[in-house]
Protein backbone atom coordinates (compact mmCIF):
# COMPACT_ATOMS: atom_id res chain seq x y z
CA UNK A 1 0.00 0.00 0.00
CA UNK A 2 1.29 3.36 -1.26
CA UNK A 3 -1.44 5.41 -0.53
CA UNK A 4 -1.18 7.55 2.91
CA UNK A 5 -3.86 7.40 5.14
CA UNK A 6 -5.02 11.80 4.86
CA UNK A 7 -5.86 11.04 1.33
CA UNK A 8 -3.06 13.09 -0.76
CA UNK A 9 -4.88 16.02 -2.25
CA UNK A 10 -2.86 18.61 -0.63
CA UNK A 11 1.05 19.45 -1.28
CA UNK A 12 1.50 19.71 2.38
CA UNK A 13 4.63 21.82 3.63
CA UNK A 14 6.59 21.02 5.89
CA UNK A 15 5.42 22.96 8.69
CA UNK A 16 3.56 20.93 11.46
CA UNK A 17 1.78 23.28 13.67
CA UNK A 18 0.90 21.92 17.32
CA UNK A 19 -0.11 24.94 18.89
CA UNK A 20 -0.99 28.79 17.94
CA UNK A 21 -0.31 31.40 20.42
CA UNK A 22 -2.10 34.95 19.32
CA UNK A 23 -0.43 35.52 15.68
CA UNK A 24 1.89 33.02 15.92
CA UNK A 25 1.83 28.96 15.35
CA UNK A 26 4.40 26.87 16.45
CA UNK A 27 5.60 23.45 14.91
CA UNK A 28 6.10 19.90 16.13
CA UNK A 29 10.05 21.16 16.92
CA UNK A 30 8.96 24.46 18.94
CA UNK A 31 9.90 26.43 15.67
CA UNK A 32 7.69 29.75 15.95
CA UNK A 33 6.04 31.28 12.48
CA UNK A 34 4.40 34.34 12.22
CA UNK A 35 0.71 33.35 11.12
CA UNK A 36 -0.55 36.26 8.28
CA UNK A 37 -1.98 33.43 6.82
CA UNK A 38 -4.62 32.80 9.52
CA UNK A 39 -5.42 29.47 7.95
CA UNK A 40 -6.49 31.21 4.87
CA UNK A 41 -9.01 34.17 6.01
CA UNK A 42 -10.48 32.11 9.26
CA UNK A 43 -8.48 33.06 12.32
CA UNK A 44 -9.58 36.24 12.24
CA UNK A 45 -8.65 36.61 16.11
CA UNK A 46 -5.45 34.63 16.18
CA UNK A 47 -4.69 31.58 17.94
CA UNK A 48 -6.21 30.98 21.46
CA UNK A 49 -8.83 34.03 21.61
CA UNK A 50 -9.98 33.53 25.26
CA UNK A 51 -13.49 34.62 24.75
CA UNK A 52 -13.07 32.11 21.80
CA UNK A 53 -12.07 29.53 23.65
CA UNK A 54 -14.37 29.84 26.63
CA UNK A 55 -17.43 30.31 24.66
CA UNK A 56 -16.42 26.80 22.77
CA UNK A 57 -15.65 25.15 25.69
CA UNK A 58 -18.64 25.93 28.03
CA UNK A 59 -20.71 25.49 25.16
CA UNK A 60 -19.50 22.10 24.70
CA UNK A 61 -19.68 21.27 28.29
CA UNK A 62 -23.47 22.80 27.73
CA UNK A 63 -24.70 21.10 24.68
CA UNK A 64 -22.96 20.67 21.52
CA UNK A 65 -24.90 19.34 19.17
CA UNK A 66 -28.30 18.64 18.44
CA UNK A 67 -31.02 18.11 15.48
CA UNK A 68 -32.39 20.73 13.54
CA UNK A 69 -35.37 18.54 14.33
CA UNK A 70 -35.66 21.19 17.67
CA UNK A 71 -36.06 24.52 18.12
CA UNK A 72 -32.63 26.73 18.40
CA UNK A 73 -32.58 29.39 20.49
CA UNK A 74 -28.83 29.91 19.86
CA UNK A 75 -29.33 29.50 16.43
CA UNK A 76 -32.15 32.38 16.52
CA UNK A 77 -30.08 34.51 18.80
CA UNK A 78 -27.05 34.71 16.22
CA UNK A 79 -29.42 34.69 12.94
CA UNK A 80 -31.20 37.89 14.60
CA UNK A 81 -27.35 39.64 14.96
CA UNK A 82 -26.55 38.62 11.57
CA UNK A 83 -29.99 40.35 10.27
CA UNK A 84 -29.24 43.36 12.38
CA UNK A 85 -26.21 44.11 10.73
CA UNK A 86 -26.61 43.48 7.36
CA UNK A 87 -29.28 43.85 4.31
CA UNK A 88 -30.16 40.42 5.12
CA UNK A 89 -33.59 39.05 6.38
CA UNK A 90 -32.81 35.66 6.62
CA UNK A 91 -29.92 32.84 7.67
CA UNK A 92 -29.08 29.91 6.78
CA UNK A 93 -26.13 27.87 8.78
CA UNK A 94 -23.47 25.83 6.98
CA UNK A 95 -19.95 24.24 8.13
CA UNK A 96 -18.18 25.92 5.49
CA UNK A 97 -17.98 27.95 2.24
CA UNK A 98 -18.75 25.65 -0.16
CA UNK A 99 -21.84 24.88 1.15
CA UNK A 100 -22.62 28.26 1.94
CA UNK A 101 -22.38 29.24 -1.94
CA UNK A 102 -24.28 25.91 -2.47
CA UNK A 103 -27.17 27.22 -0.69
CA UNK A 104 -26.97 30.48 -2.43
CA UNK A 105 -27.28 28.73 -5.33
CA UNK A 106 -29.94 26.89 -4.36
CA UNK A 107 -32.01 29.79 -3.37
CA UNK A 108 -31.88 31.55 -6.50
CA UNK A 109 -32.92 28.49 -8.41
CA UNK A 110 -35.94 28.07 -6.11
CA UNK A 111 -36.54 32.04 -6.25
CA UNK A 112 -37.43 31.48 -10.13
CA UNK A 113 -38.74 28.32 -9.52
CA UNK A 114 -41.83 30.03 -7.66
CA UNK A 115 -41.71 33.40 -9.70
CA UNK A 116 -42.76 30.83 -12.46
CA UNK A 117 -40.00 31.47 -14.26
CA UNK A 118 -38.05 28.01 -14.07
CA UNK A 119 -36.10 28.71 -17.22
CA UNK A 120 -33.43 31.37 -15.48
CA UNK A 121 -31.66 28.80 -14.10
CA UNK A 122 -28.20 30.24 -15.13
CA UNK A 123 -25.76 32.37 -13.39
CA UNK A 124 -22.77 33.88 -14.71
CA UNK A 125 -19.53 33.99 -12.73
CA UNK A 126 -16.48 35.43 -13.18
CA UNK A 127 -12.72 34.35 -14.69
CA UNK A 128 -10.64 33.51 -11.68
CA UNK A 129 -13.24 33.19 -9.27
CA UNK A 130 -12.91 30.08 -6.66
CA UNK A 131 -16.24 29.32 -5.31
CA UNK A 132 -15.29 25.78 -3.14
CA UNK A 133 -14.91 22.23 -3.94
CA UNK A 134 -18.26 21.20 -4.30
CA UNK A 135 -19.77 19.97 -7.73
CA UNK A 136 -22.08 23.15 -7.52
CA UNK A 137 -18.90 25.23 -6.91
CA UNK A 138 -16.41 23.82 -9.55
CA UNK A 139 -19.30 24.37 -12.29
CA UNK A 140 -18.91 27.74 -11.37
CA UNK A 141 -15.69 28.64 -12.10
CA UNK A 142 -13.67 28.05 -15.53
CA UNK A 143 -10.37 26.40 -13.82
CA UNK A 144 -9.02 23.30 -15.45
CA UNK A 145 -7.19 22.77 -12.72
CA UNK A 146 -10.28 21.94 -10.37
CA UNK A 147 -12.51 20.40 -12.84
CA UNK A 148 -10.34 18.50 -15.00
CA UNK A 149 -11.59 14.71 -14.53
CA UNK A 150 -14.75 15.62 -12.64
CA UNK A 151 -17.06 15.94 -15.54
CA UNK A 152 -20.01 16.23 -16.02
CA UNK A 153 -20.29 18.94 -13.95
CA UNK A 154 -23.78 21.22 -12.86
CA UNK A 155 -25.09 22.48 -16.20
CA UNK A 156 -25.94 26.35 -16.07
CA UNK A 157 -23.28 28.15 -15.41
CA UNK A 158 -21.21 31.34 -17.90
CA UNK A 159 -17.98 32.22 -17.06
CA UNK A 160 -16.83 35.91 -18.44
CA UNK A 161 -14.39 38.14 -17.66
CA UNK A 162 -13.77 39.57 -13.64
CA UNK A 163 -14.49 43.29 -14.04
CA UNK A 164 -15.73 43.45 -17.66
CA UNK A 165 -19.40 44.80 -17.35
CA UNK A 166 -19.57 44.90 -21.03
CA UNK A 167 -19.20 40.94 -20.76
CA UNK A 168 -21.56 40.90 -18.24
CA UNK A 169 -24.13 42.23 -19.88
CA UNK A 170 -23.59 40.96 -22.95
CA UNK A 171 -24.04 37.43 -20.98
CA UNK A 172 -27.74 37.81 -20.04
CA UNK A 173 -30.02 36.49 -21.47
CA UNK A 174 -33.56 34.92 -20.90
CA UNK A 175 -32.45 31.70 -19.16
CA UNK A 176 -30.29 34.14 -16.29
CA UNK A 177 -30.78 33.90 -12.63
CA UNK A 178 -28.27 36.14 -11.95
CA UNK A 179 -24.34 37.16 -10.97
CA UNK A 180 -22.40 34.91 -8.79
CA UNK A 181 -19.44 36.76 -8.10
CA UNK A 182 -16.49 37.47 -5.23
CA UNK A 183 -16.10 41.56 -4.27
CA UNK A 184 -12.70 41.03 -3.60
CA UNK A 185 -11.22 37.54 -5.78
CA UNK A 186 -9.12 35.83 -3.33
CA UNK A 187 -7.69 32.92 -4.42
CA UNK A 188 -7.86 34.42 -8.10
CA UNK A 189 -5.35 36.63 -7.04
CA UNK A 190 -6.38 39.54 -4.09
CA UNK A 191 -8.30 41.69 -7.19
CA UNK A 192 -10.97 44.00 -5.67
CA UNK A 193 -13.43 44.73 -8.71
CA UNK A 194 -14.03 48.24 -10.03
CA UNK A 195 -17.00 50.49 -8.47
CA UNK A 196 -18.07 50.25 -11.88
CA UNK A 197 -18.38 46.85 -12.25
CA UNK A 198 -20.20 45.50 -9.23
CA UNK A 199 -22.05 48.81 -9.03
CA UNK A 200 -23.31 47.81 -12.56
CA UNK A 201 -24.10 44.25 -11.74
CA UNK A 202 -26.87 45.55 -9.38
CA UNK A 203 -28.07 47.52 -11.76
CA UNK A 204 -28.52 45.40 -14.15
CA UNK A 205 -29.95 42.84 -11.84
CA UNK A 206 -32.36 45.41 -10.62
CA UNK A 207 -33.03 46.48 -14.49
CA UNK A 208 -34.06 42.48 -15.42
CA UNK A 209 -35.53 40.99 -12.03
CA UNK A 210 -32.52 39.24 -11.40
CA UNK A 211 -30.28 37.95 -8.52
CA UNK A 212 -27.26 39.71 -7.25
CA UNK A 213 -25.15 36.37 -5.39
CA UNK A 214 -22.22 37.67 -3.38
CA UNK A 215 -19.30 35.26 -2.15
CA UNK A 216 -17.71 37.08 0.46
CA UNK A 217 -16.34 33.81 2.02
CA UNK A 218 -13.36 35.05 2.19
CA UNK A 219 -13.40 39.12 1.78
CA UNK A 220 -16.67 39.03 3.84
CA UNK A 221 -16.89 39.19 7.72
CA UNK A 222 -14.72 42.43 8.59
CA UNK A 223 -11.39 41.36 6.51
CA UNK A 224 -11.28 44.20 4.80
CA UNK A 225 -12.49 47.12 7.90
CA UNK A 226 -15.96 46.45 7.02
CA UNK A 227 -18.48 43.74 8.07
CA UNK A 228 -18.80 42.85 4.18
CA UNK A 229 -16.87 44.39 1.51
CA UNK A 230 -19.80 44.98 -0.21
CA UNK A 231 -20.25 48.05 1.96
CA UNK A 232 -17.15 49.74 -0.16
CA UNK A 233 -19.36 49.75 -3.07
CA UNK A 234 -22.56 51.59 -1.64
CA UNK A 235 -24.31 48.22 -2.80
CA UNK A 236 -26.34 45.42 -1.11
CA UNK A 237 -26.70 41.72 -2.50
CA UNK A 238 -29.89 39.87 -2.75
CA UNK A 239 -27.58 36.28 -1.24
CA UNK A 240 -24.92 36.32 0.13
CA UNK A 241 -22.67 33.05 0.93
CA UNK A 242 -20.16 33.90 4.24
CA UNK A 243 -17.70 31.33 5.65
CA UNK A 244 -14.17 31.23 6.79
CA UNK A 245 -13.72 34.65 9.08
CA UNK A 246 -17.34 33.89 10.86
CA UNK A 247 -15.99 31.23 13.02
CA UNK A 248 -12.57 32.16 13.57
CA UNK A 249 -11.31 28.95 13.58
CA UNK A 250 -14.56 27.05 14.16
CA UNK A 251 -16.30 25.23 10.62
CA UNK A 252 -19.11 27.22 10.06
CA UNK A 253 -20.45 29.15 7.08
CA UNK A 254 -23.81 30.81 6.47
CA UNK A 255 -26.05 31.99 3.58
CA UNK A 256 -27.69 35.08 4.14
CA UNK A 257 -30.64 36.26 1.98
CA UNK A 258 -33.47 39.68 1.50
CA UNK A 259 -36.93 37.97 2.17
CA UNK A 260 -37.74 38.42 -1.69
CA UNK A 261 -34.90 36.34 -2.41
CA UNK A 262 -35.50 33.63 -0.09
CA UNK A 263 -39.24 32.98 -0.96
CA UNK A 264 -38.72 30.26 -2.25
CA UNK A 265 -36.83 28.05 0.84
CA UNK A 266 -39.99 27.18 2.55
CA UNK A 267 -40.14 23.62 4.50
CA UNK A 268 -38.43 20.99 3.16
CA UNK A 269 -35.89 22.79 0.77
CA UNK A 270 -32.65 22.17 2.29
CA UNK A 271 -31.20 20.90 5.20
CA UNK A 272 -28.07 20.37 6.66
CA UNK A 273 -27.14 17.85 10.20
CA UNK A 274 -24.53 20.24 11.68
CA UNK A 275 -25.32 23.76 10.43
CA UNK A 276 -25.88 25.73 12.84
CA UNK A 277 -25.66 23.27 15.79
CA UNK A 278 -25.44 25.34 19.20
CA UNK A 279 -21.27 24.68 19.78
CA UNK A 280 -21.17 26.78 16.49
CA UNK A 281 -23.47 29.19 17.13
CA UNK A 282 -21.54 29.65 20.58
CA UNK A 283 -18.44 30.24 18.62
CA UNK A 284 -19.59 32.53 15.71
CA UNK A 285 -21.48 34.52 18.46
CA UNK A 286 -17.89 35.21 20.27
CA UNK A 287 -16.78 36.19 17.17
CA UNK A 288 -18.91 38.36 16.27
CA UNK A 289 -19.16 40.08 19.61
CA UNK A 290 -15.47 40.86 19.55
CA UNK A 291 -15.05 41.40 16.06
CA UNK A 292 -18.62 43.40 14.65
CA UNK A 293 -18.19 47.25 15.87
CA UNK A 294 -17.24 50.26 14.27
CA UNK A 295 -13.89 50.42 17.15
CA UNK A 296 -12.51 46.83 15.54
CA UNK A 297 -13.33 47.05 12.25
CA UNK A 298 -11.36 50.83 12.21
CA UNK A 299 -8.37 49.20 13.86
CA UNK A 300 -9.22 46.81 10.89
CA UNK A 301 -8.81 49.43 8.50
CA UNK A 302 -5.78 51.50 10.20
CA UNK A 303 -4.20 48.46 10.07
CA UNK A 304 -4.37 48.01 6.82
CA UNK A 305 -3.44 51.22 6.04
CA UNK A 306 -0.27 51.07 7.73
CA UNK A 307 1.08 47.26 6.35
CA UNK A 308 -0.19 48.20 2.95
CA UNK A 309 1.81 51.49 3.15
CA UNK A 310 4.64 49.56 4.74
CA UNK A 311 5.10 46.77 1.67
CA UNK A 312 4.62 49.86 -0.75
CA UNK A 313 7.73 51.55 0.53
CA UNK A 314 9.69 48.11 0.54
CA UNK A 315 9.12 48.08 -3.24
CA UNK A 316 11.78 49.99 -4.39
CA UNK A 317 14.43 48.71 -1.96
CA UNK A 318 13.20 45.17 -3.81
CA UNK A 319 12.28 45.66 -7.09
CA UNK A 320 13.43 42.86 -8.58
CA UNK A 321 11.18 40.90 -6.51
CA UNK A 322 8.19 42.71 -5.84
CA UNK A 323 6.06 44.74 -8.31
CA UNK A 324 2.94 46.05 -6.77
CA UNK A 325 0.69 45.86 -4.06
CA UNK A 326 -2.94 45.29 -3.98
CA UNK A 327 -6.24 44.69 -1.73
CA UNK A 328 -8.29 46.16 0.28
CA UNK A 329 -8.25 46.36 4.58
CA UNK A 330 -6.00 43.54 5.94
CA UNK A 331 -6.70 41.52 2.75
CA UNK A 332 -3.11 42.22 0.86
CA UNK A 333 -1.80 40.45 -1.99
CA UNK A 334 1.87 41.40 -3.41
CA UNK A 335 2.38 40.83 -7.08
CA UNK A 336 5.60 39.47 -7.65
CA UNK A 337 7.79 40.19 -10.53
CA UNK A 338 7.24 37.77 -13.22
CA UNK A 339 10.41 35.77 -13.17
CA UNK A 340 9.50 35.28 -9.25
CA UNK A 341 7.32 32.30 -8.57
CA UNK A 342 4.51 32.97 -5.62
CA UNK A 343 4.65 29.53 -4.86
CA UNK A 344 8.22 29.58 -4.26
CA UNK A 345 9.04 32.82 -2.58
CA UNK A 346 5.92 31.77 -0.30
CA UNK A 347 8.25 28.75 0.93
CA UNK A 348 11.19 30.73 1.11
CA UNK A 349 9.67 33.51 3.56
CA UNK A 350 8.13 29.92 5.65
CA UNK A 351 11.46 27.70 5.54
CA UNK A 352 13.92 30.73 6.31
CA UNK A 353 12.02 33.18 8.15
CA UNK A 354 9.31 32.18 9.67
CA UNK A 355 6.88 33.85 8.21
CA UNK A 356 3.64 32.25 6.97
CA UNK A 357 1.74 33.63 3.86
CA UNK A 358 -0.22 31.94 0.45
CA UNK A 359 0.01 31.96 -2.71
CA UNK A 360 -2.58 33.21 -5.34
CA UNK A 361 -3.47 33.91 -8.36
CA UNK A 362 -1.32 35.82 -11.00
CA UNK A 363 1.63 35.06 -8.97
CA UNK A 364 0.55 37.14 -6.07
CA UNK A 365 1.74 36.45 -2.40
CA UNK A 366 -1.51 36.61 0.43
CA UNK A 367 -1.10 38.31 3.27
CA UNK A 368 -3.60 37.91 5.27
CA UNK A 369 -2.75 38.46 8.80
CA UNK A 370 -4.96 37.69 12.35
CA UNK A 371 -7.54 41.01 12.38
CA UNK A 372 -6.01 41.47 16.08
CA UNK A 373 -2.63 42.34 14.92
CA UNK A 374 -0.55 45.28 16.54
CA UNK A 375 2.11 47.63 15.28
CA UNK A 376 4.62 45.14 16.41
CA UNK A 377 3.34 42.84 14.11
CA UNK A 378 3.49 44.57 10.82
CA UNK A 379 6.66 45.83 11.62
CA UNK A 380 8.15 41.81 11.91
CA UNK A 381 6.24 40.98 9.06
CA UNK A 382 7.63 43.87 6.83
CA UNK A 383 11.24 42.92 8.40
CA UNK A 384 10.90 39.39 6.94
CA UNK A 385 9.40 40.59 3.46
CA UNK A 386 12.27 42.60 2.95
CA UNK A 387 14.90 40.04 4.37
CA UNK A 388 13.21 37.47 2.51
CA UNK A 389 13.30 39.65 -0.52
CA UNK A 390 17.18 40.18 -0.27
CA UNK A 391 17.85 36.47 0.14
CA UNK A 392 15.48 34.93 -1.95
CA UNK A 393 17.79 33.24 -5.06
CA UNK A 394 15.13 32.27 -8.04
CA UNK A 395 15.49 28.94 -9.39
CA UNK A 396 17.41 29.00 -12.64
C1 LIG B 1 -12.49 29.47 0.69
C2 LIG B 1 -13.53 29.96 -0.24
C3 LIG B 1 -14.66 29.18 -0.56
C4 LIG B 1 -14.83 27.76 -0.09
O1 LIG B 1 -14.90 27.63 1.30
P1 LIG B 1 -14.69 26.19 1.97
O2 LIG B 1 -14.94 26.45 3.42
O3 LIG B 1 -13.30 25.75 1.66
O4 LIG B 1 -15.69 25.28 1.36
C5 LIG B 1 -15.63 29.74 -1.37
N1 LIG B 1 -15.49 30.99 -1.85
C6 LIG B 1 -14.42 31.76 -1.57
C7 LIG B 1 -14.35 33.15 -2.11
C8 LIG B 1 -13.41 31.27 -0.77
O5 LIG B 1 -12.32 32.02 -0.52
Amino acid sequence: MTITPLMPVYPRCGVRPVRGEGCYLIGERGERYLDFASGIAVNILGHGHPALVKAIADQAATLMHVSNLYGSPQGEAFAQKLVDKSFADTVFFTNSGAEAVECAIKTARRYFHVEGKPERTKIISFTNAFHGRTLGTISATNQPKMRDGFEPLLPGFEVVPFNDLEAAREAVDATTAGFLVEPVQGEGGMTPASQDFLKGLRQICDEQGLLLILDEVQCGYCRTGRFFAHEHYGITPDIMAVAKGIGGGFPLGACLATEEAAKGMVFGTHGSTYGGNPLAMAAGEAVFEVAVNDEFLANVRAKGDRLRQAIEQLIPNHDSVFDSVRGLGLMVGIKLKDAVEARAFVAHLRDNHGLLTVGAGENVVRILPPLVIEDSHIAECVEKLSAGARTFEPAS
